[in-house]
């Protein structure tokens, strides 16, 4: 549609960061997992990462999965979120591996992989700290020796969460707890695991740093591959792209007006209450860009002098005044997105998707 809010995508700077990614980690022996929810799993955007050098694919929905399967994409898939039980056939079919923390799941996978004379990959979830999916510390060896008596899954290795939920950084000392369960799994059960999962995005900083404990031998890398930042760090990647993704959006009402609303204030279209400050008469651009549209916080200006002052299900509305070059009507104006803004901005559909470069996948023939 003319003048939707357009987000903008650079294949070839995703395609390069995926390769410097995988490049760092294969030097400390570590896969790379390519994860693709962060941006529902657009099939040009996966095909740029494995352009890169990404091999193996993960993402936390089936749904997504399955769309890449429809592309044809036949590369290795892990389901990053612990499966419904009530979708085990479908994990099965699509994807060769998945993370794990419940038996009884297990043991339906394992149903279906036998009916259907597959093997399906188990990753055992060990929580070491941050309290989101996987099993506790003290319970894996009694889960790994379950697991192994049921057919249709092999249990493959251990894999751990963070900096999702509790905000935990990955350390020596967590990861360290992954790779001697790894050793008191392989002695108890006389059985070699051949993975040992040890995060996404926050744990490079180990790996830039050659803090990364031997024996972490994979990684599933979203963030990093796609925006070049860390959140949980704090911090961008000094050796990756920033400029990976841009949104613009159309200014359709651009006008001085106070700062403080005037007259009685109830709650906002949302329901919240806004404080205001009286800074004077500002200059506003209006956007035709929403909260319907994607997670407006996870924008922020390129323009540094351009604030974002708020929005309502249809408008976003910037405080323009302190930039001396006019702004008109029909201008775009152009933000950098977060993790959470790219993962909203990708999945909506008022927003249009736009694909720069192709230098190596016109190669690729996809
Ligand atoms: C999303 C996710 C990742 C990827 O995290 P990034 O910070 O994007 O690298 C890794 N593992 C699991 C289980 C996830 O859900």
């Amino acid at each position: 549609m003319e003048g939707c809010p357009v987000l903008e995508i650079n294949l070839d700077k995703i395609t390069e960061n995926a390769n410097r990614v995988v490049m760092r980690c294969q030097e400390k022996g570590i896969n790379v997992l390519g994860v693709t929810k962060g941006f529902s799993a657009i099939h040009q955007i996966v095909t740029a990462m494995i352009a890169g050098g990404v091999h193996h694919l993960a993402d936390a929905r089936m749904e997504n999965i399955l769309e890449l399967r429809k592309r044809d994409i036949y590369n290795p898939m892990t389901l990053l979120r612990i499966p419904r039980l009530s979708n085990v056939e479908n994990v099965v079919q699509y994807a060769d591996t998945s993370v794990n923390s419940e038996i009884s799941v297990i043991a339906a996978l394992g149903k279906v992989a036998t009916r259907i004379k597959k093997t399906h990959n188990i990753i055992l979830m060990v929580d070491v700290g941050d309290l989101r999916e996987g099993v506790m510390q003290e319970d894996v060896l009694d889960i790994a020796m379950k697991i192994q008596k049921i057919p249709g899954v092999k249990l493959i290795g251990l894999g751990t969460n963070m900096g999702c939920f509790g905000g935990v950084l990955p350390s020596v000392g967590n990861l360290g707890v992954l790779i001697s369960l790894k050793k008191t799994l392989e002695q108890q059960m006389n059985y070699k695991l051949d993975v040992i999962s040890g995060g996404g995005t926050s744990s490079l900083l180990l790996v830039e740093n050659n803090m990364i404990p031997e024996g972490i031998n994979q990684l599933r890398i979203g963030e990093g591959i796609l925006l070049g930042t860390d959140t949980t760090n704090n911090r961008i990647i000094p050796w990756l792209h920033q400029d990976t993704f841009r949104l613009s959006a159309e200014v359709i009402e651009v006008k001085d007006k106070p700062s403080m609303p005037m007259g009685e204030r109830g709650k906002d279209a949302f329901g919240n209450v806004t404080e205001f400050i009286d800074i004077g008469t500002r200059k506003r651009a209006i956007l035709a860009l929403g909260k319907q549209d994607m997670y407006l916080e996870g924008l922020f200006p390129l323009e540094e002098k351009y604030k974002i002052l708020g929005g309502s299900s249809d408008h976003t509305i910037v405080d323009i005044t302190d930039k001396d070059t006019t702004i008109n009507i029909g201008d775009k104006i152009f933000f950098g997105l977060t993790y959470p803004g790219l993962l909203s901005a990708s999945d909506s559909r008022c927003i249009e998707k736009k694909f720069k470069g192709r230098g190596y996948l016109s190669k690729l023939n996809y």
